[in-house]
Parts: C-alpha cells; structure tokens; sequence
C-alpha cells in the first residue's frame, strides 16, 4: 500500500463522488418515472377492493417490493424525509393498500431487489393472467418481452432503473425472458448478492467459484439479448456469460472471444435469470462444497453490510478529499475507503469468492 500510485485513489475517489452526486441529481425523477410505470402496469387495481384471491394479493407483494426498492433508493441516497415524502412514491404506496405506518416506516437491507426482474414477474403473471399463453411458451414470452420492451421505453434512456438488456433464452421449447441488474451502482452487491442466494445449485455454485456451468441436461439452448434505446439491438453475450454458458448448446452462436475485457458482473447479466427458471433442479452437492458455498456467501454478505452501512462515511470521506489538491490526503481517504468499495458487485474485477 506504500507504494499506491496516487493516480489510482485520485480515480477510484472521483468515481464515487461522481456516481452518488449523479444519482442524487436524477433519483427522484427516475423514482417518478417507475411510478407512472408501475400505474400503467396498473398498481390502481388493488386500491379500494377486497383482496379475496390468494393471486391478487401474490401480484400486490410484488409490486410492493417494487415500492420498498425504490423507497430504499430515496432514503440510501437523499435521506429518510425524501423518502417518506416522496409524493408519487407516497401515492403508490396508498394505491397498493399500504397503511400509513407502512408508509413511514423506513427500509432496509432486506428490501433490496432488483426492481426490473420484478417487473417481469408482474407481466409475466399479467399476460397469463389474460389468458395470452401458459408461462414458459413461446407466445407467453414474446407477449412478455413486448410489454417489458414497451414499458422500459416509457423511463428515460438513462433512467437508474431501466435495465440497460433484455434477453430471452430457451431450452427445449420453454421460453423465458430476463433483465439485467438496474440499481444504484451502490446498491448493486446487495441486489446482486440477493439475486445469486437465489438460484439453484449448481448456478449459484458457478456464479461463486467462476466457473462455467455445468448441467445435467446441456442440449437444445438459444439466448438472443437486446439493448440500446428501444431496445432494437441484438447483442451477443458478454464475455462473462460466454464463459459461464459455454456448456449449453447452441447458447453461444458467436465463439469470439477477441472482445476486450468484461465490464460486467457474474450473476447481473439479463441471462440469468432465464437460465435459472429453465434449469433442471440439480445434483446434491458434497458437504464439503455446502460448507464452502455457505462461508463465501457469509463472507460475501457481510461485504455487502460494510458497504450499504459505511456509504455515507465513504462518501464523505471521498467528498472532502476529492477537489483538493493534497496527494497524501487523497491517499489516505483512498485507504480507508478502499475495502469497503473493492467487493463483488461494484468493481468488475472483484470476484464473489476473495
Ligand atoms: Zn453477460
């Protein structure tokens, strides 16, 4: 550490200054944005009717969750009033049925979802729900990534919450459609952590250790991914997922692995998702790999706590730093910030298990 370049902690210090004053800036636009998206997704439904079917009130959590997401947004980044007050946010908050403790009460760490993924589950149950196709078919995903590509179009194109791909994969005739990973950067490990706690075996197993995964059926796959404004792009996947999906047949169309290095992260890419509702459930794992499994997710968490609990200190230590022109001091704040932000989930170069 003697030697720290003070290029190195100049860039990464400005890099978290620049990002949480960038999402100070727009947040409670974007809020508002997802707002108007989730009353065209039509949160107004519950409001005033007696929530008597058990699918009703399964649809309303997941909007709900959508709710605490974006609330946990407000008050990481701009505090508890704003995130009380929120009026659109507020708004929805009363649609979906919540009572006015709920609508003060702050939220935590256990609120953070990855709110795109949870738009999908609420289309997905919306488009079986009007009869337009069993969840898994063909129909029943094309539908889904229409409404999905319709929707995201409505936020702006650099809407914090816009997942930047769509991406549909499929594997023996069943269709599923994923997003990536769309929160603050800061939120991310937690998001993303929470994500990868839930996947099945052998796709958690990989997204811990790196490796590719390993199925015990690995025949008849597809993925195409979509990007950019509208969504109009097919993309090839990132280097990461080549990697990680390189055992599933007819996953990977384009071999090249010439691109430059992947900026993304294992597990937030739009193709996860998909890939874990279509995998079969899989082999028991040793005890040996349980216990492994168990600590680096352990492990993982409580980088995770370090972050979501230390950012406003991390922030402020980089704010009174950064703009000055003292090297020793951009240094130090560097030191003393550096474990808390060198973790999976917010530099690309960080692994799940180090
Ligand atoms: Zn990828």
């Amino acid at each position: 550490m003697s030697s720290l370049p003070v290029e190195t902690a100049r860039k990464e210090i400005e890099e978290v200054v620049n990002g949480s004053v960038n999402i100070e800036e727009q947040l409670e636009r974007d809020v508002d944005q997802m707002c108007t998206l989730l009353s065209v997704l039509g949160a107004g439904r519950f409001s005033g009717v007696d929530i008597s079917t058990t699918r009703l009130e399964s649809l309303r959590k997941k909007f709900i969750e959508v709710y605490w997401i974006l609330k946990l947004h407000l008050l990481f980044h701009l505090g508890s009033t704003i995130a009380v007050k929120h009026k659109n946010l507020k708004e929805l908050g009363s649609l979906l049925g919540l009572t006015n403790a709920d609508l003060d009460r702050l939220p935590g760490k256990e609120h953070a979802v990855d709110p795109g993924s949870k738009i999908l589950e609420i289309l997905s149950d919306l488009v079986e729900d009007h009869g337009l196709g069993q969840r898994g078919s063909q129909t029943h995903a094309n539908d889904v990534m229409l409404r999905a590509k319709y929707l995201f179009c409505g936020l702006r194109s650099n809407n914090r919450f816009r997942p930047k791909v769509l991406a549909v994969v499929t594997d023996h005739d069943r269709w599923y459609v994923g997003s990536s990973i769309s929160v603050s950067p800061f939120l991310r490990p937690l998001c993303l952590h929470r994500r990868i706690f839930r996947f099945k075996g052998n796709l958690r197993k990989a997204v811990i250790f790196d490796e590719s995964l390993v199925t015990a059926d690995p025949k008849d796959w597809s993925s195409s991914a979509f990007q950019k404004k509208g969504y109009t792009a097919e993309k090839d996947p990132c280097l990461n997922c080549k990697r990680m999906f390189k055992n599933l047949k007819g996953f990977i169309l384009n071999d090249d692995h010439s691109a430059k290095v992947s900026s993304t992260f294992l597990g937030a890419c739009a193709e996860y998702v998909p890939v874990n509702e279509l995998l079969t459930p899989d082999e028991e794992a040793s005890s040996e790999h349980d216990a492994r499994i168990r600590s680096a997710l352990k492990a993982s968490v409580d980088r995770c706590a370090m972050l979501f609990e230390g950012y406003r200190e991390i922030v402020d230590e980089c704010d009174k730093a950064h703009g000055g022109n003292d090297d020793e001091r951009i240094k130090r704040a560097y030191r003393k910030v550096r474990e808390k932000i060198h973790i999976f989930g917010y530099k690309p170069q960080c692994k799940f298990e180090n």
